[in-house]
């Protein structure tokens, strides 16, 4: 009998005892049930196996939750590329997640609150939106730049739904220059979304050459539009030419067969930036005399995820009225979240665009300072920043890092608070420029926590 108690197998603590945990109680108000239920599953069984003590099982299951019930973890973004797309892309701002938490709720995203009839859905959104950019006619936003396009195809290619004529003729083909059939990334290429929603493309120049005569001589009464694409992801160098939005815009062959340009300008620039001379801007593609612009919401704009259409009222209109337009239709979350980053204060992505050198080095040697001090081989250095997102390839931004051992990376990544830097001839280095300053702290404490477990040897 006593070797029998001795055995931890059978002091393990029931389940209902170890959920009354009043940490544990509070933890299930939180995360769900299901959580809790599992981690403490998962501690019973370590107590079983003889790894834990029976008392500590319900404290092991609490040290097992997770922070929240979602698995996406904060990852702070020392890598330099101010738009990283496997880390989300834009950043929000305060003002943008105040915004979401608060629309999160029942919101008045359809109704009209003074009248109390439906209104315009994000009726805010798009009026921050019309104001940002007043050379548009009409506005409108989908889930993103792909379904921006896609949109635009079903609408202007598939034959115009709001006419209602049986009869309609479907104008079935996109004007496309040979050098802007993009893959953006992850495989996914413009030419096959174009087609995989019904788009007969027809391309125009060669790789490196187009002129507006070739696009002049490829319209007539099939097309649907022609599409100038920002290859944004790469640049074509030596014997060039392209045709401006404007060439094509002044064509006498559009007008006759009433062809519209759409103008993927991709980044959402909404004005130029003077440090990216390259990259076009909605405002400035409208006035060049494209019909439709469209765009992201998340790449520089510094919003959330979301494709922007902006141009002519009565095109705009008409995709918006389109049946595909319900099937791409943006959520309220992101409508809030795009108005707060047009309204609000300046977004995260543009103060890293726009922070100013001196400022980012005096930060590389403050926060040096402090991990020399906790013993770590660390070091200010100077580090190059891209746009990222598929943008300014060209645009190289000087800016400032802290570099350690390389063997710093693995355990920073998968440390509690996750760093993620950029390796480079032996070293990691930890930029700055895409690292909010309010956040040097956490950065400080998270290499300290791994120069600790790694030890003095470090
Ligand atoms: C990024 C990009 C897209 C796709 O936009 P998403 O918002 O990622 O769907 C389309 N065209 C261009 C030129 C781009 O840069």
């Amino acid at each position: 009998m006593s070797e029998q108690s001795a055995d931890p197998r059978r002091a393990v603590p029931r389940t209902d005892r170890v959920l009354a945990d009043e940490r544990l109680v509070a933890a299930a108000g939180r995360l769900g049930r299901d959580l809790v239920h599992t981690a403490v599953r998962a501690a019973q069984e370590a107590c079983r196996s003889g790894r834990i003590a029976p008392e500590t099982v319900a404290a092991h299951a609490l040290s097992l939750l997770p922070e929240a019930a979602a698995s996406l973890r904060p990852v702070l973004n020392a890598t330099g590329v101010v738009v990283h797309t496997n880390l989300g892309r834009a950043p929000l701002s305060r003002a943008a997640l105040e915004a979401v938490a608060m629309a999160a709720g029942t919101t008045d995203v359809e109704l009209d609150l003074q009248t109390g009839r439906r209104g315009r859905r994000g009726a805010g959104a798009m009026a921050a939106l019309a104001a940002a950019v007043p050379d548009a006619g009409g506005v409108h936003a989908v889930n993103n730049g792909a379904a921006a396009l896609a949109l635009a195809v079903r609408a202007l290619c598939g034959g115009s739904a709001d006419s209602g004529h049986a009869g309609e003729r479907t104008r079935p083909t996109v004007v496309i220059s040979r050098g802007e059939m993009v893959e953006i990334g992850d495989g996914f290429r413009i030419p096959e979304l174009l087609e995989s929603v019904g788009a007969q493309l027809r391309e125009v120049g060669t790789t490196n050459r187009v002129r507006a005569a070739d696009y002049a001589a490829a319209i007539d009464d099939s097309v649907g539009f022609v599409l100038k694409v920002h290859p944004s992801n790469f640049q074509v160098t030596g014997f060039t030419a392209a045709a401006s939005i404007g060439e094509l815009a002044a064509l006498p062959e559009l007008a006759e067969h009433r062809v519209p340009v759409v103008a993927d300008v991709g980044s959402g620039l909404l004005a130029p930036h003077p440090l990216l001379p390259e990259e076009p801007d909605a405002a400035s593609a409208l006035r060049a005399g494209a019909h439709l612009v469209t765009a992201s919401g998340d790449k520089l704009l510094g919003g959330p995820q979301a494709g922007l259409l902006l141009g002519e009222a009565r095109l705009v209109e008409r995709l918006r009225r389109h049946p595909f337009a319900r099937a791409v239709r943006v959520d309220k979350l992101t409508l809030a979240a795009l108005e707060a980053t047009l309204r609000g204060p300046t977004s995260p992505v543009r103060v890293m665009l726009d922070a100013d050198l001196d400022g980012l080095h005096a930060r590389a040697a403050a926060i040096a300072a402090a991990l020399q001090a906790a013993g770590i081989p660390a070091r200010a250095t100077d580090s190059r920043a891209a746009v990222g997102g598929g943008g300014a390839p060209g645009v190289k931004l000087p800016s400032a890092a802290v570099e350690v051992p390389e063997h710093y990376a693995a355990p920073l990544r998968r440390g509690p608070r996750p760093v993620v830097g950029y390796v480079r001839a032996g070293r990691l280095f930890l930029d700055l420029r895409t690292v909010p300053a309010e956040h040097d702290g956490e950065l400080i404490a998270a290499v300290e926590a791994v120069g600790a477990a790694l030890g003095p040897e470090a």
